[in-house]
């Protein structure tokens, strides 16, 4: 019999890792609490942008990031809280706002997206159906300086064999979108990046691990795991108990809560 895994999280990344461990022959079970439509794999914006690499936490967040903190439309916004978790994280994120750490978390992303696109086209070639789209991203500025800036600090992704366009003048761009305004002076095309429909990228996966005959199970909650032995045995949920020879817990922006009770503690907070 095949080894059973349980996958806790129905989003796009639970669904991928079910996927490739169906297809390396495990029995899959996916759980999620849902409501499947309200999970940020469901409604986010869409971009398969392996070229933009950089961390969230980079030099000179720290000031700004702590007085975004205080207002809920700011463009990276963390909901501060007192106790020590969210204490500890936020140590931690401000701790790696420097240029070694900036430098050293692109490269990681960079080595970890260089087969992005190439993986994209291969699930497709293995069944995953979803609405894609290959019309690149546009980047336009109303700012020369903002525009230069930006644009230095994408060269060095090269290293990892992306392509990075010439600069464009305001009336490239335009040609390139006429929907910009006479106020961008410019930008640059990066026509390798990708979107897709991301609710049609969910249900691609699902349809394509219950073809291949995994079990999803909906609207149920996990609430508890069993252990012998210092393993994780079963996965406990506000409906039933699941056996399982190795589990994977990908839920998001709850994986911690869940993680919690095991002692094992993921920095993850929900951001916007
Ligand atoms: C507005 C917005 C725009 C974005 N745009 C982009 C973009 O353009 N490109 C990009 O790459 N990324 C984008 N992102 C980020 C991207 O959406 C997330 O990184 C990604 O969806 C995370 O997937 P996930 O599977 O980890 O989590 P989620 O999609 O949050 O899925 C976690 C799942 O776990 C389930 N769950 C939680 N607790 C339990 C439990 N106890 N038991 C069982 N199930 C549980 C939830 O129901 C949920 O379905 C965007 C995000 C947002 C919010």
């Amino acid at each position: 019999m095949a080894d059973s895994v349980v996958v806790v999280g129905g989003g796009v990344i639970g669904l991928a890792c079910a996927f490739a461990l169906q297809r390396s022959g495990m029995d899959v079970t996916v759980i999620d609490a849902g409501p499947r439509e309200l999970a940020a794999s469901h409604v986010n914006a869409g971009w398969v942008c392996p070229t933009l690499c950089e961390p969230v936490p980079s030099p000179g967040l720290v000031t700004t990031s702590a007085r975004w903190m205080l207002k809920s439309d700011s463009p990276l916004y963390i909901k501060p809280r007192f106790d020590r978790s969210f204490s500890r994280w936020l140590i931690e994120f401000w701790k790696h706002c420097n240029a070694r750490d900036y430098h050293a978390g692109t490269a990681a992303t960079a080595a970890l997206s260089a087969r992005t696109l190439e993986l994209y086209d291969d699930l497709r070639e293995h069944g995953v159906q979803f609405e894609e789209h290959e019309d690149g991203l546009l980047f336009a500025y109303v700012g020369e300086e903002a525009m230069h800036h930006d644009y230095d600090e994408i060269q060095w992704v090269k290293e990892y064999g992306f392509e990075i366009p010439n600069l464009l003048d305001g009336d490239a761009a335009r040609a390139l979108e006429p929907g910009l305004s006479d106020e961008v002076v410019g930008g640059y095309w990066m026509r390798h990046e990708r979107s897709v429909r991301p609710d049609t990228l969910v249900t691609g996966f699902r349809d394509r691990l219950r073809e291949g005959g995994a079990v999803i199970r909906d609207g149920e909650r996990v609430i508890g795991f069993g252990a012998r032995d210092g393993r994780v045995t079963s996965v406990v949920t506000d409906a039933a108990t699941y056996a399982a020879s190795t589990v994977v817990v990908a839920a998001g922006a709850w994986t911690p809560q869940i993680l919690e009770p095991l002692g094992v503690h993921v920095p993850i907070e929900a951001g916007k």
